[in-house]
C-alpha cells in the first residue's frame, strides 16, 4: 500500500488519549509505541491529551519513555493547562486565582501569569478547581465563598471518578458539584468532553489537521465532536462493540479500529459507513452505521445484531 493511502495520511497531528490507548495502567497497549514511532518518523505531530492533571507534565512523559514512546513534556497536555489558558484569556495577566486541587494547578496558573492564591479574602478574580488527595471541606468552602462573591469559576476536569487499587475514589467532578450544589454557579470545564482540552493540544502542536483517538466515547470521541474534528476509536480500552452501536450522535466516532496499527492501513478500512471497503472489520463497520442509522430514524438499533460475533471479530485481531 502507498503511504498516501493510509489512514494517517490525511492527518498532521495525533492527538492521544493516555489510558486505553497507549497504556493501561503501567503498561503499555501492544503496538502502541511502534505505531507512535512510525507516525512520528513520517512527520506527524503527536500530542498526549489528558483529564488527569495529578501527576505533573514531566513524570507523564518519563512514565512514556519507560514503555518505550518518546516523549518530552512538551508532549503532555493536561487540564490544568487548558483550564489555566481559558483564565488567561478572560483575566488580565496578574489576576489572582483561587488554586484549588494539586500543585499541577499552581504550576499551570502561575505559567500563564496569574498568580495563584489560597484564600476568597479579598476575592480574587477567579476559582481554579483541579483534583488533589488533600482537598477537604475547608478548600471547598473557600471556593464557594469566592464564587458566591463573583469570581469566574473554572474547573480542569469533569470526571466524576476514577479507579484505584482500593476501589472507586471520588473525582475532581464530584468535589466540584459540591461547590456548584452550595452556590448554584455551573463552572467553565476546560477537560474532555468540552472542547477547551483539545484546542489546547492542537495549538500546541500547530495542526491543522488534527485527529483525536480515545477509547471513551464520552470523553475522547466527544471531545472531538464538541471540538469540530476527526475522531478514531480504539477498542483497546473501555468501549465495547455494544457501547459504540448504542452511542448517541454526538458520541459517534469517524473511525473505528481494534488498535492504532489501523492508522496505517487505508482510512476506508476504518470509515464507519454502510457500504464499507472489503475488509476483515468491514461487518463491524457496515453494522455499527446501520445501526446508528436504526437509532435516528426511532427503531431499536440491537434488533437483529449478533454483539457476540462482532466483538469476537474485534477480539480476535486484536490478538494477531
Ligand atoms: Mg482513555
Amino acid at each position: 500500500m502507498t503511504e498516501d493511502a493510509m489512514l494517517i495520511a490525511d492527518y498532521d497531528a495525533l492527538l492521544l488519549d493516555l489510558d486505553g490507548v497507549v497504556y493501561v495502567g503501567p503498561h503499555a497497549v501492544a503496538h502502541a509505541a511502534s505505531a507512535i514511532g512510525r507516525a512520528r518518523s513520517g512527520g506527524v505531530s503527536i500530542a498526549f491529551v489528558t483529564n488527569n492533571a495529578s501527576r505533573p507534565p514531566e513524570v507523564v512523559a518519563e512514565h512514556l519513555c519507560e514503555l518505550g514512546i518518546s516523549a518530552s513534556h512538551q508532549d503532555v497536555v493536561n487540564a490544568s493547562q487548558a483550564a489555566a489558558h481559558v483564565l488567561s484569556q478572560r483575566l488580565p495577566a496578574g489576576s489572582t486565582v483561587l488554586a484549588i486541587g494539586g500543585p499541577g494547578v499552581r504550576l499551570a496558573l502561575a505559567e500563564r501569569g496569574l498568580v495563584p492564591v489560597d484564600s476568597a479574602e479579598p476575592t480574587p478574580a477567579a476559582v481554579m478547581m483541579g483534583y488533589g488527595a488533600d482537598v477537604g471541606w475547608k478548600d471547598l468552602a473557600e471556593a464557594s465563598y469566592a464564587v458566591h462573591a463573583g469570581a469566574l469559576f473554572v474547573a480542569t476536569n469533569p470526571d466524576k471518578s476514577f479507579p484505584t487499587p482500593r476501589g472507586i475514589a471520588p473525582g475532581n467532578g464530584t468535589l466540584v458539584a459540591a461547590v456548584v450544589a452550595a452556590t448554584g454557579c455551573e463552572p467553565i470545564v476546560a477537560g474532555k468532553p468540552f472542547a477547551p482540552l483539545v484546542n489546547e493540544s492542537i495549538e500546541r502542536v500547530g495542526a491543522e489537521r488534527p485527529l483525536m483517538i480515545g477509547d471513551r466515547l464520552d470523553t475522547d470521541i466527544e471531545a472531538a465532536f464538541n471540538t469540530g474534528i476527526d475522531s478514531l476509536l480504539v477498542m483497546t480500552g473501555v468501549t465495547s462493540v455494544r457501547d459504540l452501536v448504542l452511542a448517541a450522535p454526538h458520541r459517534r466516532p469517524t473511525f473505528v479500529t481494534p488498535d492504532l496499527r489501523g492508522l496505517f492501513a487505508p482510512a476506508e478500512f476504518a470509515r464507519i459507513t454502510t457500504d464499507p471497503a472489503p475488509s476483515s472489520l468491514s461487518p463491524l463497520l457496515a453494522a455499527v452505521a446501520t445501526a446508528w442509522q436504526r437509532s435516528d430514524s426511532g427503531h431499536d438499533p440491537l434488533a437483529g445484531l449478533d454483539l457476540g460475533s462482532l466483538q469476537a471479530l474485534v477480539g480476535a485481531q486484536l490478538a494477531e
